[in-house]
């Protein structure tokens, strides 16, 4: 059976090459700052969000981002000390702009596995809030928010607690830390027919070895361009990656 998560399916979905050199080849990307920052700030609204308390304190949640922060991927000090910062500051209008509604999740960082369509889906779901029987899915974003709005994330992971708890939840809401908004995902059933159908497809070009390259944008900017013969053509015929 043919393992997904959401990252695998949006990196195929992406380009099926780079899926190949990634996850089937074994190339790693180097960890950078994005990344890095962008956990760093999950794992300290993580630790917030487990605390059986009414109301914690700021100084709780600076303790937290202290304790978990991840000094990878900085290309420098002061690069380092800079995103540290913003962490803070967007830690603290978080803070402000959520504590009266604080409820201690149901669950921070889910993990789960199960079967859709025959295929092996997993994932960890950054928050889930409520109880059992009526819940909500959460997920914390430092990216751009028109990055998401097609995003077939929060469906998967709608249908893949469906499938856990015997119900669909109640709502799937993304939260955007640089923005301070939260956004509701309305997850009907063509956009969940549309996640289903996207996970199918993936799963059997992967099952019949479809890895060629897309070429696009995100060449420019693709970590695993010099393996790949994309990077051949712009050599060696002057031809630079277009959609
Ligand atoms: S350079 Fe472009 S085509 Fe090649 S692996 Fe990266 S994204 Fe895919």
């Amino acid at each position: 059976m043919i393992h997904l998560s959401y990252s695998r399916l949006s990196s195929y979905s992406a380009c099926p090459y780079r899926f190949y050199l990634e996850y089937v080849f074994g190339f790693r990307p180097p960890l950078n700052a994005r990344m890095s920052f962008g956990s760093s700030l999950h794992l300290a609204l993580e630790g917030l969000y487990s605390l059986r308390k009414p109301r914690p304190s700021l100084e709780e949640l600076f303790q937290f981002y202290l304790q978990r922060w991840l000094p990878y991927g900085y290309r420098s000090k002061e690069e380092q000390s800079r995103y540290f910062e913003e962490g803070l500051v967007i830690l603290r209008e978080y803070y402000f702009k959520n504590i009266l509604q604080f409820r201690t999740a149901m669950s921070t960082e889910l993990r789960f596995q199960v079967e859709l369509e025959g295929v092996n889906f997993s994932g960890i779901i950054d928050r889930v809030d409520g109880n059992r029987e009526a819940y909500t899915l959460l997920d914390y974003k430092t990216s751009r928010q028109e990055d998401y709005l097609d995003s077939l994330q929060l469906p998967l992971y709608h249908l893949a607690l469906e499938e856990r708890f015997g119900h669909p939840p109640d709502g799937l809401y993304y939260y955007f830390l640089r923005e301070q908004e939260q956004s509701h995902l309305p997850a009907g059933d063509d956009k969940l027919a549309e996640a289903l159908e996207a996970l199918v497809r993936v799963a059997e070009g992967i099952g019949r070895g479809r890895f060629e390259p897309k070429k696009g944008p995100r060449c420019r900017s693709c970590d695993f361009r010099k393996f790949c013969r994309i990077e051949e053509e712009r050599l060696t015929l002057g031809i630079e990656p277009s959609e």
